[in-house]
């Protein structure tokens, strides 16, 4: 072999090796972008800012799905699951199962949980895109939709939102009180919120007292003179927002009847059958209660009831109405309304028609909605969520958005579920493609520690909830509930610290 032949082949060789070299560096080993990060031993740190299913299940898939992936979590709270633990009834205890896949993802190797801290005001989302390849905001819907109705500030009036939280004792509604000393509340909107609010208004204190509910609510609802409750919308049965299995709860809920007005079913058994199918099944259990003759037993139950529950239809509120003191809630005025167009899709019309319903009580259902928490990041503040493409917040490289905050305040759990995980595949897609800059290694938590400490601010690690976990449940089992939550930050810092 010449000298020639075997400088040229030693080129080749080398050549060929290097190009090898640079191409698994910039492809990966397993794929575009991942080599440096196995064969370098460096992380992708990514921050989820929220700990209620939309931040547990984007980690969670993130952990799945690639082996050099750190996700650590920040919540504002010092105890996680969001409204899992806030939202959810506590006559639901079944739903609340998916805390036992969250603490599972918590407990990961590569998963760490940082509560107590208030992203937006303790740390910023610049501190935080500083520290961590990419950030995802997962940080719900806190705000709510408020009627814009005269009378609204009165006292007697309050948000689902607060109500939901008072008696799921997050910390914030602690003080609602709310004054259930009259005979008749009314919720206006119909979906399952609405209901549930509705049921735990309505259920025999037998039924809650083994439940979640915080003690101060249980003791309030003994006292409750509330017998019934008027659950309004906008418009007709066939456009209503509940599901089926909270429809049916509130039909068979104990000591209570359903009073539905025969009148606003007009039309419905006609239209029922060209109906899609859970809407199909959910319109037919409304008609059955409302215009069928019951059976006996029904008939035996619902005369003996002393409570009573109604859906009113073709109803949206123009004014609360105020005693003669002018101090609260003494009734409500509801437009009437008539439906343009047909199914789903159709419309409220006023029909200039009102009607005045006396109650102390009313409740607004209408839909929580999503606050900015950092002026640097985009907001629609139209549609109330951080504008995004399949997670992608727009105009802001490495940043993302899952539930709640990134579709807006509709979906069960599974929902949540099914958009976090498309989220964590859009961010895995855009590390794998170099959209985000994973050259470098961040210091992730370790410089946010730094900034939280110089800020005063202690978080709660997961260990540190594992304590408020067990208080709560033992003190729990003194009176046959699964918990007794703690209802103010500090105490639940006082028992994370110790
Ligand atoms: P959230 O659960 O609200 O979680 C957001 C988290 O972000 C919270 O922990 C919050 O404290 C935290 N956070 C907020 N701001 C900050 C900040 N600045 N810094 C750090 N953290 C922050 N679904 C069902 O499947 N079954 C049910 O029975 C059911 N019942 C429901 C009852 C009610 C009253 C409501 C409102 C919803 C219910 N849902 C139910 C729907 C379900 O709760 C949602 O689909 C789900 O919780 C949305 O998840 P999320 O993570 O987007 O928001």
């Amino acid at each position: 072999m010449s000298g020639h032949k075997l400088l040229f082949d030693g080129l080749k060789l080398w050549t060929s090796a290097r190009s090898t070299w640079l191409s698994r560096l910039h492809d990966g080993v397993n794929g575009p972008g991942k080599a440096c990060f196995s064969s370098c031993n460096l992380k992708l740190k990514v921050c989820i800012v929220g700990s209620g299913p939309a931040g547990f299940y984007t980690a969670q898939h993130l952990i799945k799905a690639r082996q050099d992936v750190e996700v650590d979590i920040y919540e504002r709270l010092p105890v996680p699951f969001g409204l899992v633990r806030f939202g959810v009834a506590p006559d639901h205890p079944e739903v609340k199962n998916v805390i036992n896949t969250f603490t599972q993802t918590a407990k990961h190797s590569r998963c760490s949980f940082y509560g107590n801290v208030n992203v937006g005001k303790d740390v910023s989302i610049e501190e935080l895109q500083q520290a961590y390849h990419a950030v995802v905001l997962s940080y719900g819907a806190e705000g709510n939709r408020t009627m814009g109705v005269p009378g609204e500030d009165l006292a007697g009036v309050y948000s689902a939102k607060d109500f939901v939280g008072w008696y799921n004792g997050l910390p914030s509604c602690r003080e609602l009180s709310p004054d259930l000393s009259c005979e008749t509340a009314v919720i206006l909107g119909q979906g399952n919120v609405a209901l549930d609010v509705a049921r735990i208004l309505l259920s025999p204190i037998d039924i809650l007292k083994k439940t979640d509910i915080t003690q101060a609510a249980l003791e309030a609802l003994v006292e409750s003179q509330v017998r019934r409750v008027l659950i309004v919308g906008r418009r007709g049965p066939i456009q209503v927002a509940c599901t089926i299995k909270e429809l049916r709860e509130m039909v068979n809920l104990p000591d209570t009847r359903p009073e539905m007005v025969a009148a606003e079913f007009q039309g419905v058994t006609e239209a029922v059958k060209d109906l899609p199918r859970p809407r199909k099944r959910l319109t037919e259990l409304m008609l059955k209660t409302a215009l069928e003759i019951p059976g006996e037993k029904e008939q035996e139950r619902r005369s003996k009831a002393s409570r009573s529950w109604a859906f009113r239809f073709f109803r949206s509120p123009i004014e609360i109405l105020a005693n003669p003191d002018n101090n609260r809630t003494a009734g409500i005025r509801l437009a009437v309304n008539r439906l343009e167009g047909s199914g789903e899709g159709a419309r409220a019309v006023l029909t200039g028609e009102v009607e005045d319903v006396t109650c102390g009580l009313v409740i607004s259902s209408i839909g929580y909605k999503s606050l900015p928490i950092d002026p640097s990041v985009p907001f629609d503040s139209h549609k109330a969520i951080v504008p995004n493409s399949m997670g992608r917040v727009q105009q802001a490289g490495g940043l993302y958005c899952s539930g709640w905050l990134k579709t807006g305040p509709t979906g069960v759990i599974a929902t949540t579920m099914n958009n976090s995980f498309d989220t964590a595949r859009s961010l895995l897609e855009d590390m794998d493609s170099g959209t985000v800059d994973v050259s470098a290694a961040r210091p992730g938590s370790q410089s946010i520690s730094g900034l939280l400490e110089k800020r005063g601010v202690r978080p709660v690690i997961f260990s540190d909830w594992e304590k408020i976990d067990r208080v709560e449940i033992n003190r729990g089992e003194a009176t046959g509930k699964p918990r007794e939550k703690l209802l103010t930050v500090e105490e639940m810092l006082q028992v994370a610290q110790k």
